[in-house]
């Protein structure tokens, strides 16, 4: 899953950063509000952590400008703005949920998970392949109904293969969903991640397609 974090404080956004994708997240982080409003005219996000005070364009703004367009992704306001006023503001405003700063980087995390599950509603969000079965929300993984112990990034390149099944994902693909940007890729960063995968699922499961990428075996 792919998170958009908005935050104009290095220091904040870096413990953030970091604390999302050891939680198995590809972030992309942006400073200002207008690379945010670029940014989320990709549509490719999840979610979005937004701060209010923003240079450029103010964090109510561009929550405004996103509900307006229709996109009902969760919001979830991040800010120092910690009034009444402020708050019913920001969720008026369209944001699913809102967290005062300074805050817990554990309970961002939390809340973060709390707000995709309820986006994804009632409807089962699990992944399955035969008896192998990915949960993306509660990150586990599990093949014949016993937990399979993989890394963050082992997940996310599994979770983005199980999500197209039959079709072939380039590696630039995979590193998209696994990588936030300006993350350091090895250049065989993802063939690595696919043989400990294989390692600890089977040499079938993942089918390389030669020259074009990967792609999950038929059932
Ligand atoms: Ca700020």
């Amino acid at each position: 899953m792919r998170i958009l974090l908005i935050e104009d404080d290095s220091m904040i956004g870096k413990a953030v950063r970091q604390g999302l994708s050891a939680a198995g997240f590809a972030v992309d982080w942006v400073t200002d509000g207008r690379a945010a409003e670029l940014a989320l005219g990709n549509g490719v996000y999840d979610l979005a952590i937004l701060d209010l005070g923003l240079p450029k364009k103010d964090g109510m703004a561009i929550l405004a400008s996103l509900r307006a367009l229709g996109n009902s992704m969760p919001v979830l306001i991040a800010s120092a703005r910690d009034t009444v006023k402020d708050r019913i503001g920001g969720l008026d405003a369209g944001a699913d949920d809102y967290l005062l700063k300074p805050f817990d980087l554990d309970e961002l995390v939390a809340r973060v998970r709390a707000l995709l599950r309820r986006h994804a509603g009632s409807g089962s969000p699990v992944l399955s392949h035969g008896t192998l079965m990915l949960d993306p929300l509660r990150k586990t993984v599990t093949r014949d109904g016993a937990p399979v112990d993989l890394s963050a990034r082992e997940f996310a390149v599994l979770e983005a293969l199980l999500q197209r099944p039959g079709a072939v994902l380039s590696r630039e693909k995979l590193e998209e969903s696994v990588y936030g940007w300006g993350q350091e890729v090895g250049s065989n960063a993802i063939e690595v991640h696919l043989h400990h995968l294989r390692k600890k699922l089977g040499g079938g499961l993942i089918k390389n397609v030669r020259g074009v990428g990967y792609r999950i075996a038929d059932v």
